[in-house]
């Protein structure tokens, strides 16, 4: 099914989910690509989420340190930490931002729905206009540090840090080892989070060309509870997503035969 609707959106399907007791309804941005679910229930509990397909094909952290910096100030919202703010600042009921293996989703929940919107807008611009600057991949990802002079030169950086930490717990790296082994060839077969040996091989013309690349609406998928399409929130999107040139991600290698790995 098929359906023209005012809004620049095209209806794709419309059904009744009774797991959820919820009207579902999923549309496309007929110029740009970019999809949403809307879900229609009784639930108290207002949800909007931004996903975006981001493969990565090494394993110097790209997409979980571009995570990290589209919270650290937009062009709406210069701050330092827009995210921090929100966290304290909000009636939110959930905030955070998760990458995975091949996607990065932006989740936000509240009560309130005038305050879930204030909170999509500041995701919004956060993820379409980031504030990418060297300093940002410095700060975020990785740089050096001296203390003193006669010390050993050192990497530091937030994702750094946090990978290397993450990886101090053996399941954590047996469990990376295991899933690039099994998924060889394909962005499987890479560390999405970042190996820390890798993290500092990131420069900042990949990193702010993978943003260009994966963070457009032809490859956003949205889904919310408090978005029907007479709603303002509903509303407040096309522009942002009209001003966007047209891109498209790269296509995943498919892998063609399984074949053995020994464990370093
Ligand atoms: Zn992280």
């Amino acid at each position: 099914m098929t359906t023209e609707i005012a809004t620049g959106f095209e209806l794709l399907r419309d059904a009744y989910v009774a797991e959820i007791a919820s009207q579902v309804r999923l549309y496309r941005h007929t110029r740009t690509g970019a999809e949403i679910m809307s879900i229609e229930n009784d639930d108290e509990n207002k949800v909007f989420g931004i996903a975006f397909r981001t493969p990565p094909t090494d394993s110097t952290g790209i997409a979980h340190i571009l995570e990290h910096s589209v919270l650290c100030g937009s062009r709406k919202y210069p701050l330092k930490e827009p995210f921090v703010e929100l966290i304290k600042g909000s009636l939110n009921t959930f905030l955070n931002a998760f990458t995975f293996p091949d996607k990065t989703c932006y989740p936000v929940a509240s009560q309130n729905t005038q305050d879930l919107y204030n909170m999509i807008d500041v995701y919004l611009d956060a993820v379409f206009f980031p504030r990418l600057t060297p300093h940002v991949l410095e700060q975020e990802g990785w740089h050096y540090e001296l203390e003193n002079p006669d010390d050993p030169l050192i990497f530091k950086g937030v994702v750094f840090n946090e990978m290397k930490g993450a990886f101090g717990a053996p399941e954590r790296a047996l469990n990376s080892f295991a899933q690039r082994s099994l998924f060889p060839d394909t962005t499987y077969g890479v560390e999405s989070g970042g190996l820390p040996a890798h993290i500092p091989d990131l420069t900042f013309e990949q990193f702010s060309a993978f943003h260009r690349t994966h963070y457009h609406p032809s490859n956003a998928r949205i889904f919310s509870t408090a978005m029907t399409t007479h709603s303002s929130g509903w509303r407040s999107l096309p522009p942002i997503w009209m001003s966007l040139s047209q891109s498209r991600p790269t296509r995943m290698l498919r892998f063609s035969r399984p074949s053995m790995r020994r464990a370093p």
